[in-house]
């Protein structure tokens, strides 16, 4: 039997944010991952840090996401000086263009009612109208109309981000179990067990950050997960000058100049094949914007499952019946990382969740349990 202080379950990137910031904090933390046969958004996703409408209707969620986007300047450059691994971190900034008028309009009623929830924290946003627009991005195609704007957006090579907090684990003393799939657990207070591979481990505290995952290993340990797989669909042209100095929502340019095209939202299950119709969908959006897009090549192109909580906002729990049992879920991990390693972590070295984290219970789709 191996003695941790923490189980974290799941070597995605929200397992890998959390693990990190809990070794960073010193605690001896088992990271457990299922390996090469599981789902894996943390390595099919766009790359975005986004801000702009996260948290429309659900002020908490807005401040959790400006709180990390927040974070993640000191998180890249942490993670860089500690590992080398070089983030390719821009936040400058993102805007999210509009094709027609009908577009425009909506996303500017979105975009003030994110200011007026944001009430006294405030929310900096601008509508950007196409002449100013055209001046920005060279080659805009006639049909946008303008782009909202909000100062906290950017974007990463969310690659480099997942090998970064792998390798800044084990550089803590972090120790990684792959290809070890959890089926069964004992669960106490302050008491949990699995095996990871041939090996038992125990621990006061256990993480379930398994992404799709979750929903089968939480009953194990009194918590509830109930998410739900979505599919999303990216394209990725060759590379070709630098167009732009920020991304733009569905479309971003890396520094090294490739165009990532996306992004689809289907529900199909697990089914993580590619469909021709919505890989057209995409690309031809993405020629409407910049009909110059139209000439390269797309090189590259994939599908992969986003870890999607009902309401879309993500789940955090620890378990009542099993005290040191925690659940993490979320559709924007990239985005959030900061807050997971930074804000999360940090919470779970102490042993529970801030009182600011009780909105994010799964107790909100239980309409009895919250009455
Ligand atoms: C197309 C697409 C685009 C996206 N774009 C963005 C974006 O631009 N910005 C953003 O912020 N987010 C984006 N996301 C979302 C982001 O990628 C996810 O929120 C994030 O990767 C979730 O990480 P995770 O660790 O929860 O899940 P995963 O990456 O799925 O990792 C879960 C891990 O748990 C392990 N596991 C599962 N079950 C078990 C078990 N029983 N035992 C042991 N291990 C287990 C698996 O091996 C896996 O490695 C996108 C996602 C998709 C699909």
């Amino acid at each position: 039997m191996r003695s941790f202080d923490a189980i974290v379950i799941g070597g995605g990137l929200v397992g890998t944010a959390v693990g990190y910031g809990l070794a960073r904090a010193g605690r001896r933390v088992a990271l457990i991952d299922e390996g090469d046969i599981a789902y894996r958004a943390s390595r099919g996703n766009f790359g975005l840090v986004w801000v702009q409408t996260k948290g429309l209707g659900a002020p908490h969620y807005q401040r959790w996401t400006r709180a990390s986007a927040a974070e993640w300047p000191r998180l890249a450059a942490e993670l860089q000086e500690r590992t080398g691994v070089a983030l390719g971190l821009e936040q400058n900034g993102g805007l999210q263009l509009c094709l027609g008028e009908e577009e425009y309009e909506k996303r500017g009623a979105m975009m003030e009612q994110m200011r007026r929830e944001a009430g006294n924290f405030g929310f900096e946003y601008r509508m950007v109208e196409r002449d100013e627009l055209a001046a920005m991005l060279p080659g805009l195609g006639p049909s946008v109309v303008g782009a909202s704007w909000t100062p906290y957006d950017g974007h990463v090579n969310s690659l480099a981000l997942f090998h970064a907090l792998h390798k800044a684990f084990a550089s803590r003393g972090g120790v990684y179990f792959p290809n070890s799939t959890v089926t069964n657990g004992s669960a106490a207070p302050h008491q949990f067990r699995i095996a990871a591979g041939a090996e038992e481990i125990e621990a006061p505290t256990i993480v379930l950050a398994a992404g799709l995952g979750n929903a089968a290993l939480a009953p194990l340990f009194g918590l509830h997960a109930p998410v739900w797989p979505q599919r999303g669909q990216i394209l990725v042209t060759e590379r070709t000058s630098r167009a732009w100095p920020l991304p733009l929502g569905s479309i971003r340019q890396t520094p090294e100049g490739s165009v990532l095209l996306g992004s689809s939202e289907e529900d199909v299950g697990f089914d993580t094949s590619q469909k021709p119709e919505i890989m057209q969908r995409i690309a031809a959006r993405a020629a409407a914007c910049f009909p110059w897009l139209a000439d390269l090549q797309i090189v590259r192109a994939w599908a992969a499952l986003r870890v999607m909580p009902p309401d879309g906002l993500p789940i955090y729990d620890e378990s009542e019946r099993f005290p040191g049992a925690f659940t993490a879920n979320c559709h924007s991990g990239v985005t959030l990382a900061g807050a997971h390693a930074n804000l999360l972590a940090p919470m779970l070295a102490a042993g529970a969740l801030d009182p600011m984290m009780t909105p994010f219970s799964v107790k909100r789709f239980d309409v009895s349990a919250a009455a």
